[in-house]
């Protein structure tokens, strides 16, 4: 299992064994690949195989590959996603850049996203960071201000709220189970549950994970 190709393979079989484990149709799990500290000639190969889904950490990293590939016939199918921390000062980067952003995790961040998003461009779909396992040193809203976090997309017409996102703490067994209960409590549960990394999307998959983050079991270590 050394080459692009055959990790691409395995982990998608992978990711449709675990959906059929607890009995969810094909298709019901989206892959995101994340590229950050990868390379453009393996994302380019990757895109040529059939992924559409890139998540990149650091905007300027992002901003030089996508006009990097923005080249390549392949460029055009990207769907880019921000996954990173966001500072004040890239959420114009951001808005312009992106179709969906998985870390959003105060208001003023989203105020921002939603006053730079270009009015040419459909609203962008946007996912809450939530620090499930309450870390401090992991951003996001904590569980007990998510309702209040919610609320805040009703005024924010350029963003279109479809989840949440995070990433439980190293050893948390029921993290992403936590996380998708919280859903289930809001007065209308969200559609996707960004969770599962490279070590754990099988999991993150049995607890009803919809979007799974996965960069070195994909495309190796990051360089
Ligand atoms: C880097 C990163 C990933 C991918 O991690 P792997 O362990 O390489 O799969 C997923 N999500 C976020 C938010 C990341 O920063």
């Amino acid at each position: 299992m050394n080459s692009l190709h055959e990790r691409f393979s395995s982990i998608k079989n992978r990711i449709e064994r675990a959906s059929h484990a607890v009995g969810r149709p094909d298709g019901s799990v989206v892959l995101i690949a994340v590229s950050k500290r990868q390379t453009i000639e393996a994302m380019a190969q990757l895109a040529s195989l059939g992924q559409r889904d890139f998540g990149e950490s650091y905007l300027q990293e992002a901003l030089d590959k996508q006009s990097a590939l923005a080249d390549q016939p392949v460029g055009a199918s990207i769907v880019w996603h921000f996954i990173g921390p966001i500072q004040s000062n890239k959420t114009r980067g951001i808005a312009e850049n992106f179709s969906w952003v998985h870390s959003v995790d105060r208001p003023k961040i989203a105020q921002r996203l939603n006053d730079q998003r270009p009015i040419e461009l459909p609203p962008l779909n946007v996912l809450i960071e939530v620090n499930i396992d309450g870390e401090a040193s992991k951003s996001g809203v904590l569980p007990e201000q998510l309702p209040g976090m919610v609320d805040i997309f009703q005024n924010l017409p350029r963003l279109k709220l479809m989840g949440l996102m995070a990433i439980p703490a190293p050893g948390s067994s029921d993290g992403f189970c936590r996380l998708a209960a919280l859903n289930a409590r809001l007065e209308s549960p969200l559609p996707v549950l960004s969770m599962g990394m490279s070590d754990d999307f099988e999991a993150a998959i049995a607890a009803g994970s919809t979007h799974v983050r996965v960069g070195s079991a994909l495309f190796g270590p990051r360089q």
